[in-house]
């Protein structure tokens, strides 16, 4: 009789329970070393006694600070970095690469975000270069994507999407699909305290999934993870996050608070 490999239907398992994400960016704040302190003691003491046992809760510091986050991060707390340069290593005065990032405590980074693209000019096709020296070097990817106000009521939203996906995952493996973690990020919903709508993020969810149907199969898609991101707190971490089935949430103004940012934790760890 044939009993079945236990191992086989573990892992079986694990891909139907999916990790949320619960990601803080603490953009270009902690201006002194004494408010990074008080920041990881708050949020130290703050997770104590906390068990996160379906979500992984990632912070990403500025690049300066990433050392000193790292002493402090555990079982319980991850470490991203903001950005990084699309070569490995070279005379590239002023940039930091994949390794470095690496080299002091980080699994993700975050690429692609709206403000990079905006104030930095940068392109999907440059978040795509990004993505591949991430993973070259053993990174997680964070891969934001979204339509401005604009595109959306220019009835763009489709397209826009559809081109920062597809450009983003140009030569990317299956195998490497799984390690990239989506983030969609509307850019008239970050830092505006304005959310979509619950059917908004569902809509785009079910856009996301199709344009990655074109490429590959229903599995790798499975483990993959897709976040909501824009003016998350605590009070809308139902309706952005948990309602419209969302992987997680990627945190900006509210990270900085860390009772809040614990907070929105536990409602997406606690399915509440
Ligand atoms: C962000 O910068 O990724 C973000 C979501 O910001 P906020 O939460 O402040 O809107």
């Amino acid at each position: 009789m044939e009993i079945g490999n236990p191992n086989k239907k573990r892992i079986k398992l694990m891909e139907l329970i999916m990790k949320k994400y619960i990601i803080g960016n603490l953009k270009m704040h902690l201006l002194t070393i004494a408010e990074r302190e008080r920041y990881l003691d708050w949020m130290e003491k703050g997770m104590k006694g906390k068990k996160f046992n379906d979500a992984e809760i990632i912070l990403c510091p500025p690049y300066v600070h990433l050392e000193a986050f790292s002493q402090r991060k555990n079982k319980k707390l991850k470490l991203g970095a903001q950005n990084l340069f699309q070569e490995l290593k070279g005379s590239f005065t002023g940039e930091v690469s994949a390794g470095m990032i690496k080299a002091v405590g980080c699994e993700y980074v975050i690429i692609g975000h709206s403000e990079r693209r905006k104030y930095f000019g940068e392109t999907s096709a440059l978040a795509n270069q990004k993505i591949k020296v991430a993973l070259k070097a053993g990174l997680n990817p964070i891969y934001c994507f979204g339509e401005t106000r604009a595109e959306r009521d220019g009835g763009f939203i489709k397209d826009v999407i559809t081109n920062q996906i597809l450009t983003a995952v140009e030569g990317i493996s299956p195998m490497n699909l799984e390690k990239i973690i989506f983030a969609y990020e509307p850019v008239w919903a970050v830092g505006t305290d304005v959310i979509p709508k619950v059917n908004e993020i569902l809509e785009v969810r079910i856009l996301w999934k199709k344009i990655l149907m074109g490429k590959f199969n229903a599995k790798t898609i499975g483990r993959t993870s897709l976040l909501y991101g824009g003016s998350v707190k605590s009070k809308w971490a139902k309706e952005v996050c948990i309602d419209p089935e969302m992987d997680g949430v990627l945190v900006g103004r509210e990270s900085l608070v860390p009772d809040e940012f614990l907070k929105i934790a536990e409602i997406i760890n606690n399915n509440q």
